[in-house]
């Protein structure tokens, strides 16, 4: 056997095989990678049956830690260890936002459009999806709302006009009816009372604005033939919703702030977020969602749960897992 020759085995081999630390040895100058700022992507395509879906990404925010947004008060140590058990973080909760988009024959539904695209560039990121996909604003023929929280809402006026001019408007009469009442009451929330005139107003301005394409709803309404079934999930809001969307035999129930966090809500449904209006409704609702929706095997979606939003739950110990869907391509 001939002796290694490492000079020769350099000079044989491809340049594109060379290794880094011995180019320099070679001499040559190598320039440096060129970094180009980009983003992840923002759109996930997927179907139910005839319905072609979008799940997209308007921005994202962090909430404050457990120890100050979460309730029960006496249970935040043990939602601390939970989430140190997952190795998740514990000094703010991290938010996605996921708008889902629906297309088909000549329907374009938007269900929750985020922060409006007056927001950009932290949020508002639909308005950018909608470029890249070939959707005008004109062509969205509905707009389903779950709740009046800017997240939600914002995404349906553009300053002092509706962003979506030809669409009709979903929303429950439950969560108007809230909004308009001479005293909203948020005796059974956590929210900062400081804030809450600020939002009733906002609220209503927009309300008014959207006021001659609205439709209130009651729960169980039916629209498109079946493709899209109101449901109300009250708790988070007086009139909060969820979407069944059915084509074909498939189906996806949009669950919208029924969850907040993709651990602590699933851990133990009665752990609740300082933000829902009411807390003892909304634990009691989310434990009927989750038992009935986890026995039925259903496919989810999240408005917060971390992006695209899809998945199931699944009975796990004394409480429940978020299964996320595994992303596909090929279809
Ligand atoms: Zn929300």
């Amino acid at each position: 056997m001939k002796p290694f020759n490492r000079r020769a085995f350099l000079a044989a081999m491809p340049a594109a095989l060379a290794l880094p630390s011995l180019a320099a040895e070679s001499n040559s100058s190598t320039a440096e990678p060129v970094i180009k700022p980009m983003k992840n992507s923002i759109i996930y395509r997927f179907s139910i049956g005839d319905i072609e879906a979008f799940s997209i990404s308007d921005g994202t925010l962090r909430f404050g830690p457990p120890d100050k947004m979460m309730y029960p008060e006496d249970q935040r140590p043990l939602m601390k260890t939970t989430l140190e058990h997952e190795s998740e973080p514990t000094d703010g909760i991290p938010c996605y936002i996921n708008v889902l988009v629906l297309r088909w024959g000549k329907e374009v539904v938007v269900i929750d459009p985020g922060f409006g695209a007056g927001s950009r560039p932290r949020f508002g990121w639909l308005f950018d999806a909608f470029e890249q996909i070939g959707i005008k604003n004109e062509q969205v023929t509905a707009a389903f709302l779950s709740h009046a929280h800017i997240d939600h809402i914002g995404g349906l006026v553009n300053g002092n006009k509706p962003a979506f001019p030809n669409a009709a408007v979903y929303v429950l009469q439950d969560e108007l009816d809230f909004w308009f009442t001479k005293e909203p009451d948020f005796s059974q929330s956590h929210r900062n009372p400081a804030e809450l005139p600020g939002l009733i107003k906002g609220n209503r301005e927009k309300f008014e604005i959207l006021k001659p394409q609205t439709h209130a709803m009651k729960s169980g309404a039916s629209l498109f033939d079946g493709r899209i079934i109101i449901e109300a999930a009250p708790g988070h809001t007086a009139g909060h919703a969820m979407f069944r969307i059915s084509s074909k035999g498939e189906s996806l129930l949009h669950i919208a702030d029924l969850v907040h966090h993709w651990i602590l809500m699933f851990h133990d449904p009665s752990w609740l977020i300082g933000l829902d209006h009411n807390l003892a409704i909304s634990a009691r609702t989310r434990k009927k969602v989750f038992e009935n929706e986890s026995a039925a095997h259903t496919r989810l979606f999240g408005f917060h749960l971390p992006w695209p939003g899809l998945g199931r739950v699944a009975q796990f110990g004394t409480g429940y897992r978020w299964l996320p869907e595994a992303l596909r391509w090929d279809k």
